[in-house]
């Protein structure tokens, strides 16, 4: 059992190292939080604000590189990938074409299944405790197709979510026009998903959990992270501005980072990109809405947020520093337009944020093969707001030498 007056450094101030920032403080660690971004304005700052318990299918799944050519020619699309960055990215598509088979698929719906089950149950825990609830909104999330067929030859994804437990109906054009009055939908079909959440502003959210994180002791720092040494007792972090910090233990949550800082530690990286989305946030809609809705046919997100709306979406794969191309978020307005055609587009912000993916879906969590005094929590992908109060829980968990609750196999660093 380790003392409880250890003090623990956290790399990355997004939701899942602010979450895991909390839960280590509340657990009686001293802890320091270091990032030299404020605390949930990297891609924290700008996501969908989706807690989504049904998200369990991988991205990869068999059949899915036929769909890539159709996406990729379409300006429209929800995939680009920027060919001159494809040889660093080539080692990332085939790890994630090597894991389209239904045997993968099963697995890691299970290993998904197990995080996704304590999402909401842990975000009420961290929301409430914090004071942060006022941004929750626990109204369910509308699925939409284009055609019945979409959702045809969607089928298996139900069962799956089915046999997990996952709560999903179909819902009829009436009952559709009121609850999203403003949607058009001519030929398609809406689903409704009761057991989703939504944060009205993932920014804030992030940044007020870390407020109650430093006003209950935890030390911020807002510096960057140059280098990394553990060692058999406690791990050495050194920083751009010259600093020196020592610490019993150290977690790494530097997101779509995270790589540059595992490398030092492990000598090597895992699958992990950083796949781009982006958004388009309209403080002046021109409608109301009270659901997130999200199309599987279009691959996007519409989100009542608190000062207005936000439509986010997009797979642009490049590499970690390259620049943004906004191009990507102007196609979104014509998204919007399609489902809400009184949506005022004119005025609006436009974001890019890098989720950190990994070729399996899976996220990284857990002890370091290499230094007991390392633990890792990053790679959530599509799902890091979701995650992230319930990957601090279990990284907490595991810094007190506890059982960490869910079997961590799945998301093992060196699973590859
Ligand atoms: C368009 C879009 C929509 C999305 N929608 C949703 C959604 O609806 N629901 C959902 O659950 N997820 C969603 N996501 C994914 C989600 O945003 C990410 O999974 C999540 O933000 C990752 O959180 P994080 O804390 O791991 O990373 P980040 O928020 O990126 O934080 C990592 C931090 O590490 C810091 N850092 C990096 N290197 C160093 C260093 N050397 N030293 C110190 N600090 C360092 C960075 O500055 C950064 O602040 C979406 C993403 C995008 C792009």
């Amino acid at each position: 059992m380790i003392a409880h007056s250890q003090h623990c450094i956290v790399i990355g101030a997004g939701t899942v190292g602010t979450s895991c920032a909390w839960h280590l403080r509340r657990a009686g660690f001293a802890v320091t939080l270091v990032d030299p971004e404020l605390p949930g304005q990297s891609t924290s700052f700008g996501n969908c604000g989706c807690i989504s318990p049904n998200q369990i299918i991988p991205f990869s799944y068999p059949g899915v590189t036929r769909e890539l050519p159709a996406w990729l020619f379409d300006r429209l699309g929800p995939l680009v990938i920027r060919w001159q960055h494809l040889p660093t990215l080539a080692p990332w598509f085939w790890r994630f074409w090597r894991a389209s088979n239904w045997d993968n698929v099963h697995h890691i719906a299970e290993s998904q299944t197990h995080l996704m089950r304590q999402i909401i149950e842990d975000f009420a825990e961290i929301t409430d405790a914090t004071g942060t609830r006022d941004l929750i909104q626990e109204k369910g999330m509308i699925n939409v197709y284009d055609t019945v067929d979409e959702f045809k030859s969607a089928q298996w994804k139900y069962e799956l979510m089915t046999r997990h437990d996952f709560e999903w109906e179909i819902i009829g054009p009436d009952e559709l026009r009121i609850m999203v009055p403003e949607l058009r939908l001519e030929k398609g079909m809406a689903l409704y998903y009761p057991q989703w959440w939504h944060t009205v502003n993932p920014g804030l959210l992030t940044g007020r959990i870390a407020e109650s994180a430093f006003a209950d002791g935890v030390e911020w720092l807002q510096d960057k992270v140059s280098r990394v040494n553990p060692g058999p007792v406690g791990v050495t972090v050194s920083t751009e501005s010259g600093r020196e910090l020592e610490a019993d233990q150290l977690v790494v949550a530097a997101g779509a980072w995270s790589n540059l800082i595992a490398k030092q530690i492990e000598g090597r990286t895992v699958p992990m990109t950083a796949k781009r989305g982006y958004h388009l946030h309209f403080t002046d809609p021109g409608i109301e809405l009270e659901y997130p809705v999200t199309s599987s046919t279009r691959f996007f997100v519409i989100t009542p947020m608190h000062d207005g709306v936000r439509i986010a979406g997009t797979a642009e794969f490049a590499s970690l520093d390259a620049e943004p191309d906004y191009r990507r978020a102007q196609v979104l307005k014509e998204h919007g337009k399609h489902y809400l055609p009184n949506l005022q587009v004119e005025e609006a912000s436009e974001w890019m944020g890098r989720r950190p993916m990994m070729a399996d879906s899976l996220p990284v969590m857990g002890r370091s093969p290499r230094h007991e005094r390392v633990l890792y929590a990053f790679g959530h992908g599509h799902y890091g707001l979701a995650q992230g109060p319930t990957t601090g829980k279990i990284i907490a968990r595991l810094a007190q030498g506890q059982d960490p609750g869910t079997d961590l196999q799945p998301y093992r660093f060196d699973r590859f």
